[in-house]
């Protein structure tokens, strides 16, 4: 099995690669940011409480991200790996990943991939995206660079975790599209 962290900070572009990557190497793409927004849209409970917290910039506590991770992952699937984009955010969501896919795949994360992007361009893309993705999130630029500070605050430290482990690799984000998944895909060969 292939399992992919997809790191790097909101706008980045963990979801546009996370497909690529999907698509590549036939891998399923789970990302909790989608959870969470199908979960709202439907009006669930999680969607509830996650909204609560989505829309002023922060993290979903982490037990509920966890617990939503895990049902993910159970369900079955004809996969060669996973991508997770989006998760983990937390260093107690890392150590649950760890165990999570130890316990249901038998298996562990190869490698995490880490898009680099510069703050300003961050702010600048998140923006744009708002125009047309109805993100609540994406409105409004206080909440963008809570989303950012939350990433430095939170978030960063799991880059830490992955490096001591020798499985952290780091991918320039800005740039033309599919150079960047050439970049990604390139590192991946190498440890296949
Ligand atoms: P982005 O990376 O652009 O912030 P996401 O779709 O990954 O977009 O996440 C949107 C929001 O969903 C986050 O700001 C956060 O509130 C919540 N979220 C997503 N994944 C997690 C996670 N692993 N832990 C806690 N909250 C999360």
């Amino acid at each position: 099995m292939i399992n992919i962290v997809l790191f790097g900070p909101p706008g980045s572009g963990k979801g546009t690669q996370a497909q690529h990557l999907s698509e590549k190497f036939n891998l399923k793409q789970i990302s909790t940011g989608d959870l969470f927004r199908y979960n709202i849209k439907n009006e669930t409970e999680l969607g509830k409480l996650a909204k609560s917290f989505i829309d002023k910039g922060e993290l979903v506590p982490d037990q509920v991200t966890i617990d939503m991770l895990t049902d993910e992952l159970r369900k079955p699937s004809n996969t060669n790996g996973f991508i997770f984009d989006g998760f983990p955010r937390t260093v107690a969501q890392t150590e649950a990943l760890e165990k999570i896919v130890r316990q249901e795949l038998n298996s562990e994360i190869s490698i995490c991939l880490s898009l680099v992007v510069d703050d300003e361009i961050l702010v600048q893309r998140l923006i744009k995206r708002g125009e047309t993705s109805g993100r609540t999130d994406d409105s409004d630029v206080e909440i963008i660079r809570n989303r950012i500070k939350e990433y430095y605050a939170k978030t960063a430290e799991v880059a830490e975790l992955y490096k001591k482990q020798g499985k952290y690799v780091e991918v320039n984000g800005v740039g033309d599209i599919s150079e960047i998944s050439e970049k990604l895909f390139a590192e991946v060969e190498k440890i296949k």
